[in-house]
């Protein structure tokens, strides 16, 4: 059999390590470079590719391409000057002499779109440009005229407006809620040293989100857009606590309109791979893009068990190593539910609910529980549960019912 391309991942945690549980079976070696205790390398290390380090190391990240026929990440905050520079110029593949020549190593998704997404007031002005939706938006000044900037986006938004940090956030820590201009000083001093920008406060009715898998040849053109279902997603601040396939309480052509808007969403970016499209559905039916990640994501967890055939994971295998992909990707079950584990103000807090998953069997329901081997911290994303059956999403939920109040009750 050929010998199958290697995959560099910058990047060993929850999503590199089931991106390597998705790899093994495959016969897909994934070179991940992290911190030698990072999740994904308990998962795999069939021929002892991995590097180690700080995936924002420049000279690590070239050792990790120097070793791989191709690059992804599981993380969008990584160096894109060096992804470039490996992408266009190249590296010295690993146990050549020094001074060979150097061989370039594609970087999937491109680095341009890593960087485009890095800072989400350019991503989403980039949308807008497009004429995609997204809630209004401007930049704030830094130093002395962020006040001024401040007062500017309360009288153009109104209060509250939702402040947040351009670059480097996740699970809502660069975001910070305006209520008034008394919320300024606070504001300032919890974010004031980051570039920031402004956001109306968007009154939605639900968080939906599309993941989409994105292929092109070599050439860089674009082959197909495929989306999954869309998903809602509940987030307890700013975290995401649990998504529900199919969305509760929304029609079907909402749904439907959500993947279109999701579809042209990554119609729009570079590279292959697949991509969250985090959205907000508001009262008048209309969809706001909230945000993409370029890469899997937690609202596609559930497509591991849903989507056996081609999860999120396996899909991203697919897409970078241009494998064929099927052109409609429809879930094997009716309903699905999953439920972040997160750690809570104790070590242990978490126990009671892996305990009751682990004991929880029902003919209706079947469950599934992933541990990512990580410390347990307050708010830290340390597992999940999933979900599934083949009846409505209403009866699935019921059935969850003691699962669900559990995972609220951990985060009060
Ligand atoms: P992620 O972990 O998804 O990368 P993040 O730190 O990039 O999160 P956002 O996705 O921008 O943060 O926001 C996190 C959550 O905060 C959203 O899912 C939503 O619940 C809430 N939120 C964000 N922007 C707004 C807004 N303009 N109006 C109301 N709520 C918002
Ligand atoms: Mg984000
Ligand atoms: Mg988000």
């Amino acid at each position: 059999m050929a010998r199958k391309p290697v995959i560099g991942l910058l990047g060993g945690g929850q999503l590199g390590r089931m991106l390597c549980e998705a790899a093994g079976p495959l016969g897909i070696d994934i070179a991940v470079l992290d911190e030698e205790k990072a999740p994904a390398k308990h998962a795999a290390n069939l021929h002892g590719l991995h590097a180690t380090g700080s995936f924002k190391d420049p000279a690590r990240i070239r050792e990790l391409a120097s070793r791989s026929d191709v690059l992804t990440v599981e993380i969008e905050h990584v160096d894109t000057d060096v992804l470039e520079d490996i992408a266009t110029n190249g590296v010295v593949p690993a146990g050549a002499a020094p001074g060979s020549a150097k061989r370039k190593i594609p970087v999937h998704p491109s680095w341009k779109t890593l960087r485009l997404i890095q800072d989400k007031f350019l991503q989403k002005e980039h949308f807008r440009e497009r004429g995609l939706p997204i809630a209004e938006q401007m930049a704030i000044g830094s130093g002395d005229s962020m006040l001024a900037s401040l007062k500017g986006a309360g009288q153009k938004f109104g209060y509250p407006f939702m402040l947040k940090a351009r670059k480097g956030s996740y699970d809502g820590r660069g975001n910070f809620k305006v209520s008034s201009e008394a919320d300024f000083e606070q504001a300032i001093k919890e974010l004031g040293k980051l570039p920031l920008y402004a956001e109306k406060w968007c009154e939605f009715v639900k968080e939906l989100a599309v993941m989409v898998v994105r292929t092109e040849d070599d050439g860089g053109n674009l082959k197909a857009l495929s989306p999954y279902s869309a998903v809602e997603t509940v987030h307890q601040d700013s975290i995401c606590t649990k998504t529900f396939m199919p969305p509760r309480n929304v029609p079907d052509d909402i749904s439907e309109r959500a993947r279109k808007v999701a579809a042209q969403v990554i119609g729009s970016v570079w590279g292959r791979g697949v991509f969250a499209v985090e959205m907000f559905l508001l009262k008048d039916g209309s969809i706001l893009v909230n945000e993409v990640a370029p890469r899997p994501h937690n609202s596609g967890h559930y497509t591991i068990e849903a989507v056996p055939y081609m999860s999120q994971y396996k899909a991203q295998l697919y897409a970078i190593l241009d494998l064929p992909m099927p052109k409609v990707i429809r879930p094997r079950v009716s309903s699905a539910i999953m439920l972040n584990i997160l750690g809570g103000a104790a070590r242990d807090s978490h126990d009671k609910l892996v305990d009751l998953a682990e004991r929880t069997t029902d003919e209706d329901m079947d469950v599934y529980v992933h541990l990512y081997g990580k410390e347990s911290k307050p708010s830290r994303k340390i597992g999940h549960i999933t979900l599934t059956g083949f009846s409505s999403i209403h009866d699935l939920e019921k059935s969850s019912e003691r699962l669900t109040n559990l995972v609220d009750e951990i985060r009060l």
